[in-house]
């Protein structure tokens, strides 16, 4: 276990635990032969990428994927040793990093494969590759309507081989939605066209988290979840499905205890002004810590297993909760922001419902600022 940080109190605690359950429950899903490319990119989605990657390789994850390069070359400095993919595009200037600390491109369009291909060749190496193709998501990848223009040039590469190909899905919380489906159709017959024309990939990928709980045909040989990992649902639906467990809380405590007169304002701008004597409690946690400023006077945390709810606006570096019906509150008392205490929780769902937003950005927006704690 990391030590607790001196002084202040702010930090987010990480149950190593719990993501070894949580991948052991990907495994269940997709069984021995499917391979698992673990997603951990924005830092494992706040909870820290070396130190996620390490849990997860030992528990059997056959690889990563990140976002950018720099994210690669972090697990790479983290002595992560299994294949890393650069989901979300690399850059032909990037290509000596990429091959010193061997990470795998994606390319998405023929102007990419060109150049890269042009510039490994220069330097006379070879380089494997994933072709990333939009089947529906409008993102980035060669577009699967397109395949006649750009599957003969896969006959003039040389330097670059076709490692693997896959696809994203731009709804699949959306269980049993046509789209999906129509999306796998389209994919299958982008594969089936690689095939035939001698590209056989190694590895075929579309599942995110969603897909990997309520979409078994879109396995393939390889998933790549992320959020599942640390414990959260991609969809209340799929709660049923999946028995997930959370792997990170945030917590703080208690800064300075106040009783304030009835009409006393609080924080900036005077949004809340208490409608009885009042005792508020400021804590040591902000927007610049990525607590979200939407939950002003609207989100609420765990005071003695006791919600109290937000008043006044949240500050840069602190937040003020009313503690007035709670009974025994205690200068440097913990509190709960995400995660469990005494019998209730606040999930990173209903804080992003609060704040108008996804899971997946509340737990990303968690700030460096934030020491992560590990324990198992
Ligand atoms: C983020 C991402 C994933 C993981 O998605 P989850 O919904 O978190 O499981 C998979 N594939 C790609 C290309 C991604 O960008």
């Amino acid at each position: 276990m990391t030590p607790l940080p001196k002084g202040r109190p702010t930090f987010c605690s990480v149950d190593l635990a719990a993501l070894r359950w949580n991948f052991r429950q990907v495994r269940k899903k997709v069984g021995r032969h499917v391979k698992i490319l673990s997603v951990v990119k924005a830092n494992a989605y706040g909870h820290g990428a070396c130190e996620a990657a390490k849990i997860l390789t030992a528990s059997g994850s056959d690889g990563f994927g990140v976002a950018t390069l720099e994210e690669g070359i972090e697990l790479r400095k983290g002595k992560i040793k299994s294949p890393v993919i650069i989901l979300a595009g690399a850059y032909p200037e990037q290509l000596d990093q990429l091959l010193l600390n061997r990470l795998t491109p994606v390319i998405c369009e023929l102007a990419g494969l060109r150049r890269l291909e042009a510039l490994a060749r220069r330097r006379g190496i070879s380089l494997n590759f994933h072709l990333k193709v939009d089947t529906g998501m409008g993102r980035i990848g060669f577009l699967a309507s397109q395949i006649d223009s750009w599957l003969p040039q896969l006959a003039k590469l040389k330097a670059l081989k076709l490692e693997g190909v896959f696809s994203h899905f731009s709804d699949a919380e959306d269980v049993g939605g046509s789209y999906t489906q129509r999306q796998l159709e389209i994919f299958c017959r982008v594969v089936q066209r690689l095939r035939s024309a001698g590209y056989p990939p190694a590895l075929i990928h579309l599942a995110n988290s969603a897909a990997v709980i309520t979409f078994p045909s879109a396995h393939f040989n390889m998933v790549r979840p992320g959020l599942m990992l640390y414990g959260v649902y991609p969809s209340p639906e799929m709660v049923d499905e999946v028995a997930l467990k959370p792997v990170l809380s945030w917590k703080t405590r208690i800064l300075q205890l106040k009783r304030l007169s009835k009409g006393s304002s609080i924080s900036y701008g005077q949004t809340f002004v208490t409608r009885r004597e009042s005792l508020i409690a400021t804590l040591p946690v902000g927007y610049a810590d990525g607590y979200p400023r939407l939950l002003s006077n609207r989100g609420v945390v765990l005071v003695r297993g006791k919600r109290a709810p937000i008043v006044g606006r949240v500050c840069m570096d602190l937040t003020m909760v009313d503690v007035t019906d709670i009974r025994g509150v205690r200068q440097g008392d913990e509190v709960i922001l995400l995660g469990k205490q005494g019998r209730d929780t606040i999930s990173a769902d209903e804080m992003a419902l609060w704040a108008e937003t996804i899971s997946y950005e509340i737990l990303t927006s968690i700030s460096a600022r934030v020491p992560r704690i590990y324990h198992s």
